[in-house]
C-alpha cells in the first residue's frame, strides 16, 4: 500500500516472541519512545505496529516542538519533553531535525493578541521563557508581513523537529537497546487471564506479557472498547501541506491566527490553516458527545462538523470481535485520509495575505492526519482501570509530538515504580470520568486542538 506521506524507511524484525515483560501495542513515536525508555532499563519490550513505523499521526504532524501555548496541564512534562529532544540526537546516535529555532506566534485581532498575553502569564508561572513583542520588534522578527500586525509572542527555546525521520530514528535506537520490533503485526486484541492482562494476540499469534502499553493513537479506544473499557477519544482531521518558493518570510516555525509555517530540513516549508480541524461524526460520537460538549463550546470555531462515508463505513464496525479472525486494525493498516482542498486554499490565502512576498510559492505535496482528542485536550498517561496489568499512553489530543519524549519517560517511571519525572496527577485516567470538565471554558486560556 503505498501512504501518502514520506516516511523514512524502517525494516520490522521477523517472527514472533513467545514472551516479553511489557508489550507496547502502537509504532507511533509515543510508543516508539516508550519502548526506548523500558529497553534502555533493561526490560525485554516488543512493540507491535499494524502498519509502518509513524505511519499515522507521527509523521504527518506539523513537527512543532513547544511549550508555548500548551494546555496549563501540560507544561511541566512540556519543558521536561524539550530537554529530552535537545538531547535526543545524540542519546540515539541519529538524526531526529530537532533543532532550537524558536517560535514566534503573531497576533493580528484583540482577541489573539489578549489570548498570547494570558498565555505569557501562565507561562511565566511555570519558569518558560517567552517574551511579549512590540508591533514593531514584531515587524522585525517577520520583516515582510503585512501591516496590522499587533504584537506577538516569542518563545527562544522551543522548536521543531523532522516528523517523517524522528520515530523511525528512534525505533532503530529502541531495537538497538534491545526492542523486538513487529511491523505489520496488528494486535487484535489483549489476552486476559483469571481477570488480568496475560500478554497480547497479534495477528502472527501470542505474545506473553504481565504488561501491556496501549499506544495506538486514534485506535486506543477500539482496542480497549473490545475489553469493555470506555476510553474517550474524539477523532479530528487536519491537512497539510509542503510548499516550496517562499521567500521572505521567518527562518523558524511562524504562526498567526490562521496559518502557520515551518521550514523544513529537506527544503521547502510545512504549511497549515490554523485552527481548523473536521471532527468527523461518527456513530461512536454520539454517545460521546456529552462530554466534549465543554470543550466544542470553547473552541467552536475550530472544529467543522462533518457527517462523511466514513459514518456508514462505521456503522458496519464491530465494537468487539473474537481473536481468531482479521480485525479492524489489520483492514486498515494505515489511516491515510484524503486533504481538503478547501482547507489547502484557505491555508495559501492566509499565508499570502500575512506575507506578500509568498505569491508564487506553490505546494508540492498534501496529506492528511487523524488526531486523537481527549474531552480536556490532555493525553492519558495511566494504568486502564479495571483491566490489571494494562497501561495507556494516548489522547495527545494534537500534542503528542513534542511531548513524547516527556510521555516516554513518565510512563516508564510508572511501570517501573521509579520517582516520577513530573506529577502524573494531570494525566490520570479519573479526571475524565469525574467532574472532569468543571474548568473548561471559564478562564481558561482558549483551548487548543491546533497543533
Ligand atoms: C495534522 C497533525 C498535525 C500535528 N502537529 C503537531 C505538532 O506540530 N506538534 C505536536 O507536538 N503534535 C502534533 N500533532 C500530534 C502528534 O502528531 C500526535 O499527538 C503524536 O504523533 C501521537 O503519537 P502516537 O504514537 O500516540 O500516535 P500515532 O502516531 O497515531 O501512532 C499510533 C500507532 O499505533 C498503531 N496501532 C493502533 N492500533 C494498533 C493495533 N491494534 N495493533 C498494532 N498497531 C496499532 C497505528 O497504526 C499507529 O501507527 C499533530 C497531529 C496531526 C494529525
Amino acid at each position: 500500500m503505498t501512504i501518502s506521506v514520506p516516511i523514512a524507511a524502517f525494516e520490522g524484525d521477523a517472527g514472533l516472541p513467545n514472551a516479553a515483560d511489557v508489550v507496547i501495542v502502537g509504532g507511533g513515536i509515543v510508543g516508539v519512545l516508550t519502548a526506548l525508555e523500558l529497553a534502555e532499563a533493561g526490560l525485554a519490550v516488543t512493540l507491535c505496529e499494524k502498519g509502518v513505523i509513524a505511519g499515522e499521526q507521527s509523521s504527518r504532524n506539523w513537527g512543532w516542538v513547544r511549550q508555548m501555548g500548551r494546555e496549563e496541564a501540560e507544561l511541566p512534562l512540556a519543558s521536561f519533553a524539550l530537554r529530552l529532544w535537545r538531547g535526543m540526537d545524540a542519546r540515539i546516535g541519529a538524526q531526529t531535525g530537532f533543532r532550537q529555532t524558536g517560535i514566534t506566534y503573531a497576533a493580528f485581532t484583540a482577541r489573539d493578541a489578549a489570548n498570547w498575553q494570558r498565555w505569557h502569564e501562565i507561562g511565566k508561572k511555570y519558569g518558560i521563557n517567552t517574551t511579549l513583542l512590540s508591533r514593531e520588534r514584531a515587524c522585525e522578527i517577520a520583516p515582510g508581513i503585512r501591516g496590522g500586525v499587533r504584537m506577538a509572542l516569542w518563545s527562544p527555546d522551543d522548536g521543531c523537529a523532522e516528523p517523517w525521520i524522528a520515530a523511525p530514528a528512534m525505533a532503530e535506537a529502541a531495537r538497538k537497546a534491545g526492542t523486538t520490533v513487529l511491523t505489520n503485526c496488528a494486535v487484535r486484541a489483549i489476552d486476559i487471564e483469571g481477570g488480568r492482562v496475560a500478554g497480547v494476540i497479534t495477528e502472527r499469534g501470542r505474545i506473553r506479557a504481565q504488561r501491556v502499553v496501549v499506544a495506538g493513537g486514534v485506535w486506543s479506544r477500539a482496542l480497549l472498547r473490545n475489553h469493555g473499557v470506555d476510553f474517550p477519544q474524539l477523532r479530528v482531521t487536519g491537512t497539510v501541506a509542503r510548499v516550496v518558493g517562499a521567500r521572505g518570510i521567518p527562518d523558524h516555525p511562524f504562526g498567526t491566527e490562521n496559518v502557520s509555517l515551518r521550514p523544513r530540513m529537506d527544503g521547502g516549508h510545512t504549511l497549515t490553516l490554523r485552527n481548523a480541524n473536521i471532527a468527523e461524526i461518527l456513530p461512536d460520537n454520539f454517545r460521546l458527545f456529552t462530554q466534549y460538549v465543554p470543550r466544542l463550546r470553547d473552541s467552536w470555531r475550530e472544529f467543522h462538523l462533518r457527517i462523511g462515508p466514513s459514518f456508514f463505513r462505521e456503522l458496519a464496525n464491530p465494537t468487539s470481535w473474537s481473536a481468531d479472525e482479521p480485525t479492524l486494525f489489520e483492514a486498515v493498516r494505515t489511516l491515510d485520509p484524503v486533504p481538503s482542498n478547501l482547507f489547502l486554499k484557505r491555508a495559501l490565502r492566509n499565508a499570502r495575505n500575512t506575507f506578500p512576498s509568498l505569491e508564487g510559492v506553490a505546494v508540492s505535496h498534501a496529506w492528511a492526519g487523524v488526531m486523537d482528542v481527549t474531552p480536556d485536550s490532555v493525553p492519558v498517561i495511566d494504568a486502564v482501570p479495571g483491566l490489571d496489568g494494562a497501561w495507556v499512553a494516548s489522547g495527545c489530543s494534537g500534542h503528542g509530538f513534542g511531548l513524547s519524549p516527556g510521555i516516554g519517560r513518565l510512563l516508564a517511571d510508572m511501570l517501573l515504580s521509579r520517582r516520577p519525572v513530573v506529577d502524573p496527577s494531570p494525566f490520570r485516567w479519573d479526571r475524565l470520568t469525574k467532574k472532569h470538565m468543571a474548568y473548561a471554558g471559564h478562564d481558561a486560556p482558549k483551548r487548543q486542538t491546533s497543533p
